[in-house]
């Protein structure tokens, strides 16, 4: 999962897009970059670690220019490399070119394979060059048209922000998987994944970009249009956005991420009651939904776990040895609340089991009397090939055990999870919630595999 935004038409373009990957931590911590452009020049800066690292001592003042775009990474295909960092740049007959992707694309091996028997020479593993290899491939045309020309060839997940001297580009995919929003900045104009970018860059939300529509900004004309390039198809937004990957002060595919994640709490509790005398979080991810959770129950809502704001997300350290350790440096238990006391605790989801294991470990070494689990999201049993980081299917627990087997596993007195047909009834149509089916929306490969 990733994080892209873009600034057009102001003087602190790359200062503004900074404020928005800041804003966008969550969606990736391996690694960041931004490009910017004054019309003459173009430079692009992207290294290893968070934004507040990588932009230090002086480094946003040599990002000059009224345009630039961002990014920050976690690797969900093409490995953690830091040649995978973005913006990618080429070289080409429209200039430079910097383009920065959210999403997988289904279809970029065979393209890879194609483009490499014609002689192409890749510099990277990840799936975001083969867009620039297809769009380099364009007689002399404007930027628009390339892209509008390499958005025809790949499949999958994928919101684009595509820049050159000239103009700014944000495209979405046809099904729409993730999210890609535009908004105003000052004098100019603003892309983001999420709302909550606009928020620290002081700009507002407009509206989303639509699947299939590509948005153009020319840069020197100080104009914007838009055009509906690719055929909408069956709509495929990311349930999985709203469970967990957005912030929760996001507004995502036009919905409250807060406001869904407590009803999803809601339903749980209706599906999935227990007796006990107290409901914590997993915090962060799951604060909302156990409000909601909660609340429907009429029981107290505690904090009976804290979270070391000094460590990242644990799932987000692609090594599982380093997932391991980061579960005990991440969370420690509130003895005096949940001492003698029968928990429920909520989180957003389960996948190998690793996080709650431990979890329940915690609260039991703690003094909690019985624990219960409850997720607000349905069993994940199928990898996602659209751009989150879902394990093969032999590491997915859900996909090995029924609930009685995943309760023994991770040590809980009694395990429950949102249904799915609960979770659609909560956000209604238009979602892809292929991990939780198995049933995807488009053709996938065969297998998820890091290149
Ligand atoms: P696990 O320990 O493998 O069962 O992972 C479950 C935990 O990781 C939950 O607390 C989730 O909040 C979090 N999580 C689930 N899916 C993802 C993902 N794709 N990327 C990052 N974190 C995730």
């Amino acid at each position: 999962m990733c994080a892209i935004v873009g600034v057009a038409g102001t003087d602190e373009a790359s200062y503004l897009a900074y404020l928005g990957l800041h804003a966008l931590q969550h969606r990736g911590q391996e690694g960041a970059g931004i490009a910017s452009t004054d019309g003459e020049d173009f430079k692009c800066l992207r290294r290893p670690g968070l934004v507040t690292e990588i932009f230090q001592n002086g480094s946003l003042s040599t990002l000059k220019g009224y345009a630039a775009i961002g990014h920050t990474r976690y690797s969900t295909s093409g490995g953690d490399t830091a040649c995978n960092l973005q913006p990618l740049t080429m070289r080409s007959r429209m200039g430079w070119v910097a383009v920065a992707h959210n999403g997988n694309l289904t279809n970029a091996k065979d393209l890879v394979d194609r483009l490499e028997k014609e002689g192409a020479i890749f510099q990277t593993t990840s799936d975001t060059e083969v867009v620039l290899h297809v769009m380099a491939r364009c007689r002399d045309i404007p930027l628009p048209d390339a892209v509008e020309y390499a958005v025809s060839h790949i499949e999958g997940a994928f919101s684009l922000l595509v820049m050159n001297k000239d103009y700014m580009v944000a495209v979405r995919d046809p099904h729409g998987f993730r999210p890609l929003v535009v908004g105003d900045v000052g004098d100019g104009k603003a892309f983001a994944s999420e709302t909550v970018a606009f928020e620290l860059m002081r700009g507002t939300f407009e509206r989303e970009v639509q699947p299939g529509e590509m948005v153009v900004v020319d840069l020197k004309r100080k104009t914007m249009i838009s055009k509906q390039v690719l055929k909408p198809k069956q709509p495929s937004k990311c349930v999985f956005e709203l469970i967990y990957f957005a912030r929760p002060d996001s507004e995502v595919f036009g919905t409250p991420v807060y406001k869904a994640r407590k009803a999803m709490g809601r339903r749980l509790a209706q599906e999935h009651p227990a007796e006990a005398d107290i409901v914590i979080p997993v915090p962060d991810s799951g604060v909302a939904a156990s409000i909601g959770y909660a609340e429907e129950l009429g029981l107290p809502f505690e904090m009976g776990l804290i979270r070391s704001h000094y460590v990242g997300r644990t799932f987000i350290q692609p090594k599982q040895s380093m997932r391991e350790l980061g579960v005990r440096l991440k969370l420690s238990v509130v003895r005096s609340v949940i001492e003698d006391r029968r928990v429920i605790v909520v989180d957003d989801s389960l996948v190998r089991g690793t996080t709650s294991k431990k979890i329940i470990k915690l609260l039991r070494e703690g003094g909690a009397k019985e624990v219960h689990l409850r997720v607000s999201s349905p069993p994940k049993i199928s990898p996602c090939f659209y751009g989150i980081d879902t394990p093969t299917r032999d590491q997915l627990i859900a996909s090995n055990q029924d609930v009685g087997g995943i309760c023994k596993y991770i040590g809980a007195d009694s395990l429950g999870y949102l249904s799915h047909e609960g979770l659609t009834q909560v956000v209604g149509d238009g979602y892809c919630g292929s991990c939780f089916t198995g049933e995807y929306p488009t053709l996938v490969p065969l297998t998820v595999k890091k290149r």
